[in-house]
């Protein structure tokens, strides 16, 4: 189905390769071996003169030239950071894990000591810890308490290419303090920007000319494969390429596939293990790579397969460029990631599949090529990938900025005149702003303070939108459900489906399934497993995932702890299940959907009910719902995503009463009602 067009990616072939041929667990004295031919390794003292000599630096090189395992331990090497720690942040909190658990068994120390990681409800470091890997959200939180960020010394903001809002904030954030610190004669601060290739004129200006080090690239040709047609199902597509490419090619070439969410992860993984059962060809073992996955699944990733087995490893984009994994041979890449958006108008958020960038696609590419030339199989047309833009939007423009707004607020910035790299358009600051004030955080707009309420929401890692839920369930009488429930959500999907028994675990699902939507379901669901003694048993036989309600009962935990700090007493709704879902509309009212005049009838899609949500764009609730089969569709529903691909779905949703928005968000109620 491909047609064929070679390139080199940047015309260098490297002669070395970086991994080892025993199947064994890597000594200590491998991992040396393995750091020093690393391209960061053959420049490192000129790279040290350099940090030596400049306050900020920028550091660009290509994904896998060691940037992020190195750069920290040649710092801390040296002792340049004597007086303070090395802060490295991520996007991703996968990222941020397995960089940190490399880096130390490189360092040969445990986790948590001198190397460790800090990422949304967990914190793995200790008073000795020098060399911290962290999402950026975390450091941003901690620019919240201290905004000179005065425990580090060096701060390293890494994947600056991916702009992530909290990112392209901390850019800002550690400008200021570096300067501050400077006039106030404290310690210095160091700045690095490290990125994988990119354009970086505008970081030069925002850094004052900083100098830039561009570290040699080391990567293999790649041969490039788009379809002749386009594919209208990518998941099929996937499964398709995967055994074309499974029967004729040797054993020891390992896959990589990029599609957008663990979800669609989880469905490709099933498929691929049942058509295995009855193909030719290796045998296969298959690693998922997620953002959400626990820390001891993402290393499978990283474990050697025996000889004569393929690997195939089903990822998002985080491996992209955050993480680099060994031995990929062929690159199958679906063009398609998923990116959240939101309408300005009325502060409704969606999720959107939609086409990723070139850039993006090179990076994919690239992957296949690290340790011997390689392949890359796009499943999307020459034409589809001509028609892309070149660059990623940085996530700013296009997001909802509520919650950077309100950490921004609760660090003393002023969020409107703040200096970003990249300015979002004002409406969209101006539309996070009324949020927040319709939330209770702020008290006006044009000079925004936070209320007691505002300032309590910064005390939970979550959304805005959850902390308000937690905050107002006492008023509701439901802290206990309110807990659960934002932990579920804060947790990925607890349901597990597997294809070919899709009718069963269905059947059994039905026995915690509420008429009230998929809320109480979750509840119902939740409050079981923590009843049950045998959980991991008890979640088999039920179909659920153990890992994520393991995660949910641990997220838990941690937001009871912020709500014991601010004296909130525990109180539960029993059966009352309505208040539970008014504290939720209280949080969430920007996401309410009405059935559509004319979609009671049989007008309605089949199954599905139509809906018009605030924004004005028509949805169908998602068929994993337990409200999906609802007929006529209720008169409100509450959702919590709005997933866009090929049509608009209501994730997770639950009925409510169309006069409850009135009674809890009645501002908002009334500019909905102004929009619609
Ligand atoms: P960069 O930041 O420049 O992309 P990294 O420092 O992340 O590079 O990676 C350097 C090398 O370390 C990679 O080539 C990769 O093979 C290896 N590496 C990184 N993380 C792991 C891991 N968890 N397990 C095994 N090897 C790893
Ligand atoms: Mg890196």
């Amino acid at each position: 189905i491909c047609t064929e067009n070679s390139l080199k990616l940047n015309g260098q072939v490297p002669t070395q390769t970086l991994y080892h041929k025993n199947e064994e667990k890597e000594t200590f004295e491998d991992l040396q071996e393995s750091r020093k031919i690393l391209p960061v390794y053959t420049v490192r003292f000129r790279l040290l003169e350099e940090i030596k000599k400049n306050n900020t630096m920028i550091l660009i090189g290509e994904t896998g030239s060691g940037k992020t395992t190195q750069v920290p331990q040649l710092i801390h090497e040296l002792r340049l950071e004597s007086s303070g720690a090395i802060a490295i942040t991520q996007p991703r909190r996968v990222a941020a894990i397995t960089l940190a658990l490399r880096v130390a068994a490189e360092m040969n120390t445990e986790i948590g000591s001198i190397v460790g990681y800090c990422v949304r409800f967990e914190d793995v470091t200790s008073a000795k810890t020098k060399v911290k890997y962290l999402t950026d959200g975390m450091l941003l939180r901690e620019a919240v308490a201290d905004p000179l960020l005065k425990r580090y010394s060096f701060i390293i903001l890494d994947e600056a290419h991916e702009r992530t809002v909290n990112t392209d904030v901390l850019f800002g954030i550690v400008k200021l303090a570096q300067k501050e610190r400077n006039d106030k004669k404290l310690l210095p601060l160091k700045i690095i920007i490290m990125s994988a290739t990119m354009d970086v004129d505008l970081f030069r200006k925002y850094y004052d000319d900083c100098p830039v080090i561009y570290l040699e690239g080391r990567t293999h040709p790649v041969t490039i494969y788009h379809t002749k047609l386009k594919q209208d199902d990518y998941q099929y597509a996937v499964v398709c390429t995967v055994f074309q490419l499974h029967v004729s090619t040797p054993a020891n070439h390992d896959f990589l596939v990029f599609l957008t969410g663990q979800e669609e992860i989880e469905t490709v993984m099933s498929n691929i293990k049942q058509v295995a059962k009855e193909s030719l060809g290796p045998p296969i073992r298959v690693c998922p790579l997620y953002a959400g996955l626990p820390a001891t699944k993402q290393l499978q990733v990283w474990k050697k397969t025996p000889p004569g087995m393929r690997k195939i490893v089903l990822a998002t984009n985080i491996a992209e460029a955050s993480v680099t994994i060994p031995q990929i041979k062929c690159v199958i890449d679906t063009g398609m990631v998923k990116e959240r958006t939101w309408c300005t108008a009325t502060g409704a958020e969606r999720l959107r599949v939609r086409a990723c960038s070139q850039a993006a696609c090179w990076q994919r590419a690239g992957r296949a090529g690290r340790t011997a030339r390689g392949a890359a199989y796009r499943l999307y047309t020459a034409n589809d990938f001509a028609a892309r833009h070149a660059h990623n939007t940085p996530e700013i423009v296009r997001c909802p900025l509520a919650a950077t707004m309100l950490l921004l607020i609760a660090t003393g910035l002023d969020p409107i005149t703040f200096p970003l790299i990249d300015p979002p358009p004002p409406e969209s600051i101006q539309a996070s702003l009324l949020l927040l004030k319709e939330l209770g955080a702020i008290d006006n707009e044009a000079n925004p303070k936070l209320t007691i309420l505002g300032k309590k929401m910064t005390a939970f890692p979550i959304d805005p939108k959850y902390s308000k839920i937690i905050l107002c369930a006492p008023e509701f009488n439901c802290l206990d459900e309110a807990l659960s429930l934002v932990a579920v959500l804060s947790s990925e999907n607890i349901f597990h489906m597997p294809i070919h028994k899709r009718e069963e675990a269905l059947k059994v699902k039905q026995k915690f399934v509420s008429p009230l939507g998929d809320h109480v379901t979750l509840l119902n669901v939740y409050k079981a497993f923590c009843k049950a003694p045998l959980k991991k048993q008890w979640c088999k036989e039920n179909y659920l995932n153990h890992k994520n309600l393991s995660y949910a009962y641990e997220i838990r935990q941690q937001l009871l702890n912020v709500c014991q700090r601010l004296n909130m007493t525990v109180t539960s709704c029993g059966t009352a299940v309505d208040q539970l879902l008014k504290c939720l509309l209280s949080g969430l009212f920007t996401n309410c959907a009405w059935a559509r005049s004319g979609a009671a009838g049989s007008g309605g899609l089949a199954g599905g009910g139509k809906y018009v949500t605030a924004s004005g764009s028509a949805a169908s609730v998602h068929p994993a719902s337990v409200l999906f089969s609802t007929r006529p569709p209720h008169p409100a529903i509450l959702y919590t995503e709005l997933l866009h691909t090929r049509r608009s779905y209501l994730v997770t949703v639950s009925a409510i009463q169309p006069q409850w928005l009135h009674q809890v968000a009645p501002d908002y109620a009334r500019r909905c009602r102004a929009n619609r």
